[in-house]
């Protein structure tokens, strides 16, 4: 056997989304842990990527992306945050989120570039940021209320502060930043040279009238954010493996040059039928409420068991507590739910660094009703 050379990412292993859609397979359960819809995307969004390919739009894509998507994006993030991206040189379409994500920190971070990331976190962060040699200082946020200290967040900052990684509405946790968490962020930024990586796949799935504040919303952040967003997420197509990130020119520039040699481009047909279905705003607009229903099923249907349900202001994941029910750490217990009671979810402690335990699992709600129910059923046994 070929002697290997020292693993570039010796503490990785597989994703805990894959890991535990495994487990969820084997045992027949349903699966709430990794996050994508069960149902059908819709069949207007279909006919149009059937028609761009029948019409012939087979070949490669300029590098940015196609123009008409391009601008659909730009009128879609003045309207939703009356911020202003050039279409042709602030916006390039990626191959989903965690592409754009692996992009913009393969772009800016070098050798013992510090990096701070908010945790619980999205598992692709620190990995992509020590595989450019970077260093990960971490602000933990707590169950319940996964708030961030910000001034333990100011002590964080150093002279090799390179980037500040945001994911808002965060996943896991289902928590939005609000007004004073950008305000806090600004004083802490401004007069530096820190890049801001803000994912925000899940801006359009916000709940109870509450607003997403977008960081291209404050002129102080936009100038040195790198923005980015998922149509898996916003039109429940997470296989068709399509995003974007908008940044201002000098940030996009340097993106696009590791861009074109990570991707060089992403699949035609997509993209134009993704920009004809994006002429209507409601397709995206109603969103938060179609997904509120489903929270408040949830909600509603586990209201009566032995978890506790944390708040969810946003994405489609809502976290549960379940110390009246066992004292095994999450890891373990989310297994055993899997195994025991058939339903699958993932544990919080893989969104941490140190496994913290607070005894806590995330259960997705992008799931048909017939889904949903089944979990609850399965859920209220407990
Ligand atoms: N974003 C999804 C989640 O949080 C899954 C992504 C993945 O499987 N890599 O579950």
């Amino acid at each position: 056997m070929i002697q290997l050379p020292l693993s570039k990412l010796s503490n990785v292993g597989t994703t805990i989304f894959s890991q535990m859609t495994q487990l969820a397979n084997e045992n027949e359960a349903v699966n709430l842990s990794q996050g994508f819809p069960d149902f059908m995307p819709d069949s207007e969004l279909l006919d149009h990527v059937t028609h761009f390919i029948q019409k012939g739009f087979n070949q490669y894509a300029p590098l940015g992306g196609m123009m008409p998507l391009k601008e659909e994006i730009a009128r879609k993030i003045e309207n939703s945050h009356q911020a202003v991206y050039h279409p042709d040189t602030e916006i390039t379409v990626t191959a989903g989120g965690t592409q754009a994500i692996f992009t913009a920190i393969a772009t800016f971070v070098k050798k013992d570039d510090e990096v701070i990331i908010f945790e619980p976190a999205y598992d692709c962060y620190e990995p992509t940021v020590e595989l450019f040699g970077g260093i990960v200082k971490r602000f933990e946020m707590k169950a319940p209320d996964y708030e961030i200290d910000w001034n333990a967040v100011k002590n964080l900052v150093s002279d090799t502060t390179k980037m500040i990684i945001l994911n808002n509405p965060n996943n896991p946790s289902g928590k939005i930043l609000k007004e004073n968490d950008l305000q806090e962020l600004i004083s802490i930024v401004k007069d530096t040279h820190i890049l801001i990586l803000s994912d925000e796949v899940y801006e359009n799935i916000v709940f109870d009238g509450k607003q997403h504040l977008s960081i291209c919303k404050y002129p102080e952040l936009k100038e040195r954010s790198l923005l980015v967003a998922s149509f898996g997420k916003l039109f429940h197509v997470t296989g068709w493996k399509t995003g974007y990130c908008a940044a201002p020119k000098n940030l996009t520039d340097e993106f696009r040059k590791v861009h074109q040699f990570n991707v060089f481009c992403v699949n035609t047909p997509i993209q134009l039928a993704l920009a004809e279905y994006m002429k209507n705003d409601e397709h995206y607009k109603q969103l938060n409420s179609f997904f509120q229903e489903k929270r408040d099923f949830m909600r509603n249907g586990l209201s009566g068991t032995s978890f506790g349900l944390l708040d969810c202001e946003g994405t489609y994941f809502q976290a549960l507590t379940y110390d009246k029910i066992s004292d095994k750490n999450d890891f373990d217990f989310a297994s055993e739910l899997t195994i025991n009671h058939k339903v699958a979810s993932v544990p919080f402690s893989s969104f941490y660094k140190n496994k913290r335990n607070d005894h806590v699992i995330r259960l997705c709600f992008a799931k048909k009703q017939e889904t949903l129910e089944k979990a609850i059923e399965n859920l209220s046994k407990l």
